[in-house]
């Protein structure tokens, strides 16, 4: 039986353009707050394998403001324009290409 982290992770492997905020949430049946825990979570246990979180960061509908963000949120407010129309983030969990194990197979 897998965590939900554990799935979560492999949910995230299975599509190229990445899934958003809202979309994983129906997918996996969570709500928001616990699921931004999640993703903070993965960011951090990722650092220690050969495998990245990637993260299109969320960004006003309005102003087109992009929000630069150090873990995974989701801002409610634009602060540039005050809009509460905001793009969710988009995740995707990619295996690192720099990692010496994968270089060393592409070259083989
Ligand atoms: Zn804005």
């Amino acid at each position: 039986m897998m965590t939900r982290r554990g799935r979560l992770r492999e949910l995230l492997k299975t599509r190229d353009d990445g899934f958003s905020l809202k979309e994983i949430q129906d997918i996996m049946d969570v709500r928001r707050g616990a699921l931004l825990d999640d993703l903070r979570h993965l960011q951090l246990s990722l650092k220690h394998e050969e495998e990245t979180l990637l993260v299109a960061p969320p960004a006003c509908i309005e102003c087109g403001f992009t929000f630069h963000l150090k873990e995974p949120r989701a801002p409610g407010r634009c602060p540039s324009c005050k809009s509460e129309k905001i793009r969710d983030p988009v995740f995707k969990v990619e295996a690192d290409r720099a990692a010496p194990m994968a270089r060393r197979e592409a070259r083989a």
